[in-house]
């Protein structure tokens, strides 16, 4: 027997309208390419969403269409990632720290029909133009005053186009199960692959960034994403927003620490998230400036390890609270977040501490577990280790147009490439990803745990460890590190300092200093390249 509820569907026009009623006067703040600081409501969100809605339409963009972007975070994105996935088409956030190859790969193997792009990057689209060809226009996302002299096929003014429509239009209702965002992974190996979200996922993922348990964002918020719209759409942030009715922030191209820092104060931000290189420059900016504080009360870091120095400098020196989290595109992101339970009320600043360098525990909707190489399930004791799989309503199910064949176990799992381990509480700790563990002699040697214990010591801003061949123990760890600035730090007191925490056989058979290291397009860094960089370098240990 069916129950006897409303079926109506979840849908994306839902949560900008109901923001438009529920939460009229709420602002979205945002830093323009053009220079001024924009401010509107989500009211006014809503109505020129509606707007853009018939811009799309009149332009024949249908139900399905790709319409792809390339913005930075800021008002007129928020307007196309409603109005796009609002009126039945799908918003393709593109990744502009990608190879301009790889854009041109991905426009085309979406067949996006229009692209909406910030000033920003007309030049790279020149570069590209020829490559692109398919595509019916590129709108550029400014006034006419603005309007670059540019060498481009098809160009359209995002305001021209706005001001020719009005906002009276009634968003349709369609299957909740519909694509509406399509957004293509980093790609560190082979061609980038499309997730494509659906409107059901897209809604109960922000339910989850709204409880308690997960990012917590709530009314009270001011949230300032510094993550990217086009990095899984901003964890997940312009919709949670929107349920919940937080304030927000976007700090448009400028990501620096100076940038951020004043926008934070200048907005009264309270919440912000984002990946730890990012954090890093924030740090380091406030620290040499002696800045502090006046509104930030915590901040989501994820889409690497956050370094037990950087939680502990958040915590004690600013007194802005850490949730360590862990996701990926195919999750929409959010898996786990480091939320203590009650039974931690009472541990000590340690142990929190300990517990803080865990991802955290699955919010509510992700299933995971972890398994052997056999896929055989290993215990959750916090130290058994293997590769991690989830499922949920809003993990993927396969790559946009069948790209890397059936990649669910039979039954129903996604192994996610990560390595890690579980607690008996249920608190997830990766160790690695999968291709990037040291293997040396039949153990296991986590590059995670040696990059944060360098990363503690007294002068080392960023570190890589990777695994050089070793005739003796199949691999060993090389340790790449660039020092702050004017750091004096030596090898030997980088070895001495990880003694303190590993064991003779974890520590690295090399330490290598380097002026920078390499990111990936989501500012991870990028092992591939260091591999294949070191993959003759001769260990002394050899
Ligand atoms: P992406 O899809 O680009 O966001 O990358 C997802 C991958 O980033 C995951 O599979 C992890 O390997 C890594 N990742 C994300 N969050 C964390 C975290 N908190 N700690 C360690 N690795 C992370």
């Amino acid at each position: 027997m069916l129950g006897l509820m409303q079926d109506r569907p979840l849908m994306i026009s839902d949560l900008i309208e109901f923001a438009a009623i529920h939460h009229a006067k709420e602002e979205i703040v945002s830093r323009t390419v053009e220079g001024p600081i924009h401010r509107y409501t989500f009211k006014d969100c809503a109505a020129r969403s509606r707007q853009l809605a018939k811009v799309l339409i009149k332009l024949g963009v249908g139900q399905g269409d790709r319409v792809a972007t390339l913005a930075w975070n800021g008002y007129r994105h928020m307007e196309l990632y409603y109005g796009i996935s609002g009126m039945g088409a799908i918003c393709h956030t593109i990744n502009p720290r990608l190879f301009p190859e790889q854009i041109a790969y991905i426009v085309n193997h979406a067949e996006d029909k229009y692209l909406f792009t910030d000033l920003t990057f007309v030049p790279l689209l020149e570069k590209i133009a020829g490559q692109i060809q398919k595509l019916k226009g590129i709108i550029i996302m400014t006034d006419d005053a603005h309007m670059p002299k540019a060498n481009l096929p098809n160009m359209f003014c995002y305001e021209t186009l706005m001001a020719g429509v009005d906002d009276d239009y009634q968003w349709p209702l369609f299957d909740e199960r519909t694509a509406c965002m399509l957004c293509y992974t980093s790609g560190t190996t082979g061609n980038p692959k499309g997730v494509l979200f659906s409107h059901r996922s897209t809604v109960l993922h922000s339910f989850a960034v709204c409880t308690k348990d997960g990012v917590g964002m709530c009314n009270e918020d001011t949230v300032l994403p510094v993550v990217p719209m086009f990095h899984v759409n901003a964890w997940g942030t312009p919709y949670a927003a929107a349920m919940c009715g937080a304030k927000m922030v976007m700090p448009g191209a400028k990501m620096d620490g100076a940038s951020i820092y004043e926008l934070m104060e200048t907005e009264q931000v309270t919440v912000s998230l984002g990946v730890p290189t990012v954090w890093m420059m924030l740090l380091a900016y406030m620290k040499e400036n002696n800045k502090k504080f006046s509104s930030m009360k915590r901040t989501i870091i994820g889409g690497a390890a956050a370094p037990k120095s950087m939680i502990e400098t958040f915590e004690k020196e600013f007194k802005v609270s850490v949730i360590h989290a862990w996701g990926m595109t195919e999750m929409s992101p959010i898996g786990t977040a480091c939320n203590m339970k009650k039974t931690h009320k009472s541990i000590s600043a340690v142990d929190k501490l300990r517990l803080q360098l865990k991802q955290g525990r699955a919010v509510y909707g992700v299933d995971m577990k972890i398994v052997d190489g056999e896929g055989q399930d290993l215990p959750w004791d916090g130290k058994a280790f293997g590769n991690l799989l989830v499922r949920g309503p809003w993990i993927t199910s396969g790559y946009f147009k069948g790209e890397g064949g059936q990649i669910l176990t039979k039954d129903g799992w996604f192994d996610t490439g990560d390595v890690a381990t579980i607690d008996p509480d249920g608190y997830m700790q990766i160790t690695d990803r999968s291709k990037d563990v040291i293997k040396s002699g039949g153990e296991w040697i986590s590059s995670i745990d040696v990059e944060n214990s360098a990363v503690g010591c007294p002068g080392i801003a960023e570190a890589a460890v990777i695994a050089v061949p070793h005739p003796k123990w199949d691999e060993r760890p090389l340790l790449i590190a660039v020092k702050k600035k004017d750091a004096q730090v030596t090898k030997e007191d980088l070895l001495n300092h990880l003694k303190k925490t590993l064991a003779k056989w974890q520590l690295p058979d090399d330490v290598v200093f380097v002026n920078e290291l390499p990111h990936t397009a989501t500012g991870k860094l990028l092992k591939t390249q260091l591999r294949s960089q070191y993959k003759n370098y001769k260990l002394p240990t050899v």
